[in-house]
């Protein structure tokens, strides 16, 4: 063991008050406060204000040059390929498909499943991500979602484990005496640092064999989130047959929610469900246009995520970033295209803000519980404060520096059920030791099975030629005669 060390001042479960931050409450009986104080007793945020008083024994933390913001919520996350991170960076959804579904996502034991949970895990917590939803669709047995579960009790985090199963039927595993069993073993009580949902898809099968699926769900009264609206996967049927069939309940969360048609964003909103939008993953996997712009339009509630860490940055600031500019992007194309200009934006840096704390809470029903400072809920809190970087300062527009200037590097304390868990930019109680040598073993591994050869071809996926068009003002045969020659030199 090598945990890192937890500070004395810290370790004695004394209150803790923030002092003179810029405090983004997210609770807007609250608002923002410029020089404002959060104090926290035990698990729960005890006053927000201004000069607050310091009980005898509380640790006060300075937090003045910093901004104090609830603890960010990852509601889709597949944890477990979090062990070959990286690896997809020059990935379509495809090649995604090709690795995981067909070919290598058999291959990985339920340690590798630890692994991969454990690092992501901590790498959330570190970056401010408080509360994750592990979308964990690599348990191909009981023992897998078992590791799963281990690794994310191992790390103090708040996380909600969404099982699946790329694998197999979700109306046979749903339904066996093995799931039932563990989820007995592990969620017999429920508390709200681990949480469980069903996580699976739905085809567009005409015979919704997904039903039963959905009737487990009912039946064990968990949530259900769903990759909808993803190009070349799931689309309009899968939405029409849950509409149909009374599974469009407020709870279930639509992961992505791209390639949908009109029909379908109207039954999201009408049902009450929220949208799971991510960005960076929508835009280079091509699951369709990253989706704000629509959720808007229709008055779906929205969170954010980052997908999976075999492609992407495991942090809100990427997803915050990305969106903004995803959802200007659209807009100033479609009015362009229009022959129009867009003189004021629509999406702001508050907004995305929202989603990736009181959005996420929202998604995952614990919006009673987390996602604002507010006195009563718990003490999931993120300083965000760092005196040597030239980024933080001045801090004039302060959603705007959350979403536009700040990252990882800047999280400076995070707490999570009113536990530090970072401080002064360090990790704090965390053994990143065993997460490197759990990872370095699955990399070994996963790389022996799948072969020298393979492993390179997967990360390399061929590059489809570029045809360079002609340029009259540099070639004198641009009309495409075969070889180019200068204009000068002919
Ligand atoms: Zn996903």
């Amino acid at each position: 063991m090598s945990t890192s060390p937890v500070p004395d001042e810290l370790a004695t479960g004394r209150p803790i008050l923030f002092r003179n931050a810029t405090v983004l409450s997210m609770d807007p009986a609250i608002g923002v406060l410029d020089g404002g104080d959060v104090l926290v007793r035990g698990e729960r945020i005890e006053q927000v204000g201004r000069e607050l008083p310091a009980p005898d024994d509380a640790t006060v933390i300075d937090a003045s040059g910093g901004i104090l913001l609830p603890g960010m919520v990852d509601t889709h996350r597949h944890m477990w390929q979090t062990a070959l991170r990286g690896f997809g960076a020059d990935w379509t959804l495809s090649q995604y498909f090709v690795f995981y579904y067909l070919n290598w996502g058999k291959i990985f034991r339920p340690e590798d499943v630890y692994a991969g949970n454990l690092a992501s895990a901590i790498e959330a917590i570190d970056s401010g991500v408080t509360t994750t939803l592990d979308w964990s669709h690599g348990l191909q047995t009981p023992e897998h979602g078992d590791a799963a579960v281990e690794a994310l009790r191992a790390v103090p985090g708040r996380f909600v484990l969404g099982y699946g199963n790329l694998l197999g039927a979700p109306w046979e595993w749903a339904n066996s005496p093995e799931f039932r069993a563990f989820v007995d073993r592990h969620f017999s009580s429920r508390d709200d640092m681990l949480g469980l949902q069903l996580a699976f898809d739905v085809t567009g099968d005409a015979a919704f064999p997904e039903k039963g699926a959905f009737e487990a769900a009912r039946d064990l009264g968990l949530p259900v989130t769903t990759h909808a609206g993803v190009w070349g996967a799931t689309n309009d049927d899968g939405i029409r047959l849950m509409w149909e069939h009374g599974f469009m309940t407020p709870d279930v969360t639509y992961v992505h929610a791209c390639s949908l048609g009109e029909d379908s964003y109207q039954r999201i909103a009408a049902s009450g469900g929220t949208a799971s939008i991510s960005t960076e993953s929508e835009q280079s996997a091509g699951q369709g246009y990253p989706p704000s712009w629509q959720l808007r339009r229709h008055g779906i509630p929205a969170s954010l995520s980052m997908d999976t860490s075999v492609w992407w940055s495991a942090d809100l600031f990427s997803a915050m970033r990305a969106t903004l500019s995803a959802d200007r992007s659209r807009e100033h194309l479609e009015a362009q295209t229009a022959n129009e200009t867009v003189v004021h934006n629509k999406l702001r840096a508050e907004h995305v803000v929202e989603w990736a704390t009181m959005g996420g809470a929202r998604a995952l029903g614990l919006s009673d519980v987390i996602g604002s400072l507010t006195p009563g809920k718990k003490a999931d809190v993120v300083l965000i404060k760092n005196d040597r970087s030239p980024a933080m300062f001045p801090i004039v527009h302060p959603y705007g520096h959350v979403a536009f200037q700040a990252g990882r590097a800047d999280v400076h304390t995070v707490l999570v059920d009113g536990r530090v868990v970072k401080y002064r930019n360090e990790l704090v109680g965390v053994d990143l030791a065993k997460a490197r040598e759990a990872v370095t073993a699955t990399v070994e591994f996963a790389r022996a099975e799948i072969g020298e050869e393979n492993w390179r071809e997967c990360m390399a996926p061929e590059i489809p030629e570029t045809e360079l068009i002609p340029n009259p003002y540099t070639y004198s045969d641009y009309r495409g005669e075969g070889v180019a020659v200068r204009r000068a030199e002919a």
